[in-house]
């Protein structure tokens, strides 16, 4: 199944970028670009080791994308992940540099509207992941951004956004999703689920506590969005966690299986930040870690990043 014109600029076939799942089409995009503090996307590990793979500007920033993925299955269009949105006052964009703007627009320049998006698929509610949920109308109110969508998490993630630790408070922005709760279109999910044909999201909890991944699957060909468990290329040595993990030691336990079935079965790994590499093949580098398989640099330079957000050359 291809992604079909949506607009009469389109031209027929799959939008530029896009990957065929045994015969399920993805097309990886980017919503926004970022920056977070480097030392925070490592927890633990030093910074003489993280910055040769992920350099730090003069703020100790380091890049990031919103990388989101159209998914074209069962006649459904799904959304995974709509990033960080634009709602931004002056302070926050000083701490996270956001770039780039909505997931909206960058789907508008693949002729594709907010309403025709079926379902909205997220791995959990930080801002980083949720702040596309929403856009301000003219009044200046949230409201939710695809409004014929079903917007998919999981309860324990709702449940932990709602009512937030005082610890992960700062993560969460209830005008990303509260204007969701009364609108009808959020569906609360308790585990593991099958969303649409040859699409499942899995709970593993660990980043966030109802953090989901979301597996495509279909004619024998596997494809795994892994969301923050491995939030870029740089994060695949097993021990390497982010500080904002609320449970490290489960992270390190899923991402140790999660990783070796993608190696194991050839499945396509796609991450949801890395400024470089959205999609990857993988190979064992040691006891410990993966690596980039050779050759494998598949959504390196895909037009439908660049044709989504014209203005950003980050260069
Ligand atoms: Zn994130």
């Amino acid at each position: 199944m291809s992604v079909e014109p949506r607009g009469q600029s389109r031209s027929p076939g799959p939008a530029p970028g896009s990957i065929d799942i045994g015969g399920i089409t993805v097309t990886p995009f980017v919503s926004s670009r970022f920056r977070l503090d480097g030392g925070s996307m490592f927890g633990v590990v030093p910074k003489v080791l993280w910055e040769k793979k992920a350099p730090p500007d003069d703020a100790n920033r380091i890049s990031l994308n919103s990388n989101s993925l159209l998914i074209e299955t069962g006649g459904a269009l799904v959304l995974v992940e709509p990033g960080m949105g634009s709602k931004y006052d002056a302070k926050q964009r000083e701490i996270y540099g956001p770039r780039g703007g909505e997931a909206v627009t960058a789907l508008g320049a693949m002729g594709v509207a907010p309403g025709e998006i079926d379902i909205v698929v997220l791995t959990h509610l930080h801002l980083d992941h949720a702040g596309g949920c929403t856009v301000l109308d003219a009044g200046g109110r949230a409201v939710p951004a695809f409004e014929n969508a079903r917007v998919m998490v999981q309860r324990l993630e709702w449940e932990a956004a709602t009512a937030p630790h005082p610890w992960t408070r700062g993560s969460y922005r209830t005008e990303d999703f509260e204007p969701l709760a009364g609108s009808g279109l959020l569906e609360l999910l308790d585990g593991d689920t099958d969303v649409a044909p040859g699409l499942r999201v899995e709970l593993t909890g660990g980043h966030t506590a109802g953090h989901q991944v979301v597996r495509i699957s279909s004619s024998g060909e596997e494809a795994l969005f892994i969301g923050d468990i491995v939030p870029t290329m740089a994060h695949l040595k097993l021990n390497w966690l982010m500080a904002w993990d609320i449970d490290p030691v489960e992270v390190y336990g899923r991402k140790a299986a999660l990783l070796e079935q993608c190696a194991d079965r050839r499945a396509l790994l796609l991450t949801a930040h890395d400024p470089e590499l959205s999609a990857c093949r993988l190979r064992r580098a040691g006891r410990d870690a993966y690596a980039v398989e050779d050759g494998s640099q598949l959504c390196a330079a895909s037009p439908a990043r660049t044709a989504a957000n014209p203005e950003e050359s980050d260069a």
